[in-house]
């Protein structure tokens, strides 16, 4: 089973170096409007009311949900905030090169930014430390807080010099609350066991939209992910971390009907480079 899902996995790598579809749409949504785009695993596009654009946890070139035209990490057109939500691959994996495109920071758990600054993976200016519980403004109008995630994270690296990976301290993993100009706040759970706190994030921020993980496995399944949309209460939730290889299958549309039948939540299932508009 582990093996097929290798295959894939490669295949898919193989599949990201071919030729390209169509660049994504750089067409921006209605002003005063808030787009999600799901990239696959917990990989989101998300653009302001003023036209902002957030990256989260970017997993693009080799990953097997994420569309051909998202693989090509100069054709994203802008990134103004660029959050990473612990060092495992499947949330770092590009983060480094789109810091280095874009010339915007890397912002993720302060200990995991001093690693790759120790490493030489970026400058120091593309990694602004910070840590739970703080909340910075990137750019005016964006407000960022890093929250509990329960999770752990490291950092795996190849080090040029023996061709062999080694790995590093990846500090702890983190959420994100994410703030937009109109008030409107996003929670990005990251990756995350169900846990009691949640209903303090909740309560303390009131998010509007929440991305949770339901794949199970690595992370809450979409069971327990029913009991954190409980606690956390947001108005909409867009799952996510699921189906990318064979451990983490979920059935996002019976997570959806369990959340609804319980009246929790609004629930929005996307596919990979499907967008959600909201007001
Ligand atoms: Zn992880």
């Amino acid at each position: 089973m582990i093996h097929r899902w290798l295959v894939a996995l490669a295949v898919a790598m193989a599949a990201a170096c071919s030729p390209l579809a169509p660049a994504p749409s750089s067409s921006a949504p209605a002003a005063g409007a808030v787009e999600v785009v799901w990239l696959g695993q917990s990989a989101f596009k998300i653009t302001s009311p003023s036209g902002k654009v957030i990256v989260t946890d970017p997993w693009l070139r080799t990953n097997p949900l994420t569309p051909a035209a998202y693989k090509q990490l100069d054709g994203l057109g802008q990134i103004d905030v660029l959050l990473v939500s612990h060092g495992h691959f499947d949330h770092i994996a590009d983060a480094p090169a789109l810091a280095q495109i874009y010339n915007v920071p890397l912002r993720g758990p302060g200990d995991l930014l001093n690693t790759l600054m120790t490493l030489g993976v970026l400058p120091a200016n593309l990694l602004p430390r910070m840590n739970k519980g703080g909340t910075v403004e990137p750019v005016p109008g964006i407000r960022v807080t890093a929250v509990r995630a329960e999770h752990s994270s490291i950092y795996v690296w190849r080090n040029p010099a023996t061709n062999k990976d080694e790995t590093h301290p990846g500090g702890e993993a983190i959420g994100w609350i994410i703030e937009l100009e109109n008030g409107f706040r996003i929670y990005h759970a990251g990756d995350t066991a169900v846990f009691g706190d949640m209903r303090l994030i909740g309560e303390r921020y009131r998010p509007d939209l929440a991305l949770v993980p339901i794949g199970g496995h690595f992370t809450m399944d979409r069971f327990d992910a029913v009991t954190a949309v409980g606690m956390i209460e947001p108005q909409q939730v867009i799952p996510c971390h699921y189906n990318t290889f064979p451990p983490i299958e979920a059935d996002a549309q019976a997570f959806k009907q369990d959340v609804q039948n319980a009246g929790f939540s609004e629930v929005v299932v996307l596919d990979p480079g499907q967008s959600h508009t909201l007001r």
